[in-house]
């Protein structure tokens, strides 16, 4: 039965607004900085909110609008993942190391109609400029003086707040209205747009706080300085900023990532929690020689942490630990804690726990299923694809009926992932069925880089596999057959540097290795078979 609601009763949606009140509320007076540059506090953090809608409104923006943003980790940033969605509209954080083709692509297909660019990347909007189809007006971001460009702005963002009234009334909506879009790497090399509602925002926030929250290692709770290290671009930073701004914490945004900033910033300011793939901890650990970090609690997902790593942050005091999810589920759906009698452990035998993909959050609903959907033996053996459901999955790919229809096969969301599970409910991720390469944290997909490659005169066939490296996650590799003048690997990087040059191929995606072959390992259906192919060039 229903519940019954009597006339005069409010039903509160779930919208964001209500986590910068609950920040602003508990810490009026706490700070939130930007490197060197600037701070100000949660106070001063709401009324640039209502200044920011002051701005956007005067360009049109209303409920059901996109907004899109292309910036680094900024405070900037921080304002615009609130004062547009509680606006109503859409805010789509643009991943600024997409090719320029590719960033293309997915501000056509989002259909963005005002555009937030910091400068560093306005010569990348100015090239691709002309094929923009639907934005209007662009404002620009920049920690510099004076910025120039042939494009027409509507003027530099502070310049544009400070003039804005402080004072802005958000309307209240539908909790289920669209808060935030944003593009991950298909395997045909299209990126494919996924995205959340405010409830679904609101809903991972609050699990995450609950995950977090409490005594023992690796918690998030209102005495900690938080810092991303994942950018902003890539699912919301993992949600961290809204939980750190639920917890009314000090933030510190660092801007572009460079090791020696990172640095000065963790040591200025404490910073006591934080995220990062895998290569950004390596090169944060490479930067500060012997240097201990005291404090310093860390999540490392976005692909597979190592043991070796581990051991090494630790021995350098940082709580590192897993957590797993992607850009298709908002993300977080495991974190990897150790159990209470785990902590008297040696370092080597945390590890061994902090590296596993770990244990799903609350609400999240996670399977490891065979091919006829049937859940493999919870021994640490049997290997099976992790499928989930939880409230704050996408719910389909934009615009992309087939592509949905595959994700969410039989009523759970396929993540493509091969895990086994223990009988303690530790999962971990042993392979990984999607064709797509996962380097530095950011996606190649073979299929595209297989594509430039054919196009080579001297090339008739051609596979790309990702191989592990010890840097950057993984690096790709490309098994080559063609005729009897075989270019040297040299002239291949070259002739891939000219896609990069046009555009077409991020400069990650060329191969470190090409490999002649006198043939390519296919499957009984004649397909590449990759998974012989890596069992034999790794
Ligand atoms: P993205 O959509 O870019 O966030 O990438 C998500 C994918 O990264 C997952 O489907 C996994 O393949 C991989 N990944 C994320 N976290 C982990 C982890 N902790 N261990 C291994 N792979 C991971």
């Amino acid at each position: 039965m229903q519940i019954t609601k009597t006339k005069e009763a409010f039903q509160s949606s779930l919208l964001l607004g209500a986590l910068l009140q609950a920040g602003v509320r508990k810490a009026p007076q706490q700070q939130i900085h930007y490197r060197d540059q600037l701070s100000f506090t949660y106070r001063q953090l709401n009324t640039r909110v209502q200044q920011l809608a002051h701005v956007l409104t005067a360009q049109g923006v209303t409920v059901g609008q996109t907004v899109a943003v292309m910036d680094w980790d900024s405070h900037r940033y921080l304002e615009c993942f609130f004062a547009v969605p509680m606006l109503g509209a859409v805010l789509h954080t643009i991943n600024v190391r997409l090719s320029p083709e590719q960033i293309l692509y997915t501000i056509n297909h989002a259909e963005d109609d005002v555009l937030l660019v910091n400068s560093e990347f306005l010569p990348v909007l100015e090239s691709i400029w002309s094929r923009i189809e639907t934005v209007k007006q662009v404002i620009v971001l920049t920690d510099e003086p004076a910025s120039t460009t042939s494009i027409a702005t509507v003027g530099e963002y502070e310049a544009l707040l400070a003039e804005a009234p402080a004072n802005f009334v958000f309307p209240e909506f539908d909790e289920n209205t669209r808060a935030t879009t944003f593009y991950t790497t298909g395997t045909t090399g299209l990126p494919k747009g996924v995205y959340f509602s405010h409830r679904q925002l609101v809903m991972h926030t609050l699990a995450m706080r609950s995950a977090t929250a409490g005594v023992g290692h690796g918690r998030f709770n209102g005495d900690d300085v938080y810092m991303p290290m994942t950018p902003m671009f890539h699912v919301h930073a993992w949600g961290a900023p809204l939980v750190a701004t639920l917890l009314g914490v000090k933030q510190v945004y660092p801007g572009r990532y460079e090791p020696a900033t990172l640095l000065q910033l963790i040591e200025q300011h404490q910073v006591t929690f934080t995220h990062c793939v895998p290569t950004i901890l390596q090169m944060l650990l490479s930067a500060a020689g012997e240097q201990q970090f005291k404090g310093l609690k860390m999540i490392i997902g976005g692909a597979a942490l190592t043991e070796s790593l581990a051991v090494r942050a630790l021995q350098q005091g940082i709580d590192v630990f897993t957590g797993y999810g992607m850009s298709e589920t908002c993300p977080i759906l495991t974190l990897s804690y150790l159990q209470p009698h785990m902590q008297s452990w040696s370092l080597e035998e945390q590890a061994v726990i902090r590296c596993k993909t770990g244990v799903p959050i609350d609400f999240v609903s996670l399977r490891i299923v065979d091919e006829q959907m049937q859940d493999v033996p919870h021994d640490g053996q049997a290997q099976g694809e992790i499928v989930v459901r939880s409230p704050w999955l996408t719910q389909s790919y934009l615009k992309d009926e087939e592509g949905s229809k595959q994700l969410w096969a039989g009523g759970w969301l396929h993540t493509g992932d091969l895990a086994v599970i223990d009988a303690q409910g530790y999962v971990k991720i042993t392979d990984r069925i999607k064709d797509v390469i996962k380097t530095g944290g950011e996606w190649v997909s073979s299929l595209e880089v297989e594509n430039i490659l054919l196009r080579h005169p001297q090339i008739q066939e051609c596979a790309v596999i990702g191989v592990p490296d010890a840097k950057w996650g993984e690096r790709p590799l490309a098994v080559l057959v063609g005729a009897e003048q075989r270019p040297e690997g040299t002239e291949l990087v070259a002739f891939m540097q000219t896609y990069v040059e046009k555009g077409l191929l991020s400069k990650y995606g060329i191969p470190d290795r090409f490999i002649w072959a006198a043939e390519i390992p296919k499957t009984s259906v004649g397909k590449l078979n990759k998974k012989l192919m890596r069992e034999q060039y790794i």
